[in-house]
């Protein structure tokens, strides 16, 4: 790969985290608002805080792929299947950075 291309997606993902990490701490800001509330609008904000968490845990599993391909690109093993060893299509990388395998093993998982 080429390394304007490397530092493309370095810059990609790097953005990617940012915005997921400032994500994550907006639900925690909005947590702490619940002791002036009704029982009702507690009730309310527990539903939301259950499907935020859900949401947190996707967000977090996110992270920790990106942190993945960004060790990656510092090891210099990015953008290569971790199956058979050979480049990644780079439009599949395009579509998502943290893409770990070629087309023909994405399924294989
Ligand atoms: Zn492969």
């Amino acid at each position: 790969m080429k390394k304007e291309d490397l530092i493309n997606f370095k810059k990609r993902l790097e953005k990617e985290r940012d915005d997921l990490e400032k994500m994550m701490a907006e639900f925690h800001k909005n947590v702490e608002f619940t002791d002036v509330l009704s029982e009702d609008e507690v009730a309310d904000i527990f539903e939301s805080t259950q499907a935020e968490e859900v949401l947190e845990e996707n967000i977090k599993k996110r992270i920790s792929k990106i942190n993945l391909a960004l060790k990656k690109i510092e090891e210099g093993s990015y953008g290569i299947c971790e199956k058979c060893g050979q480049p990644i299509e780079k439009e599949r990388l395009e579509v998502d950075p943290t893409s770990f395998f070629c087309s023909k093993h994405l399924n294989m998982l």
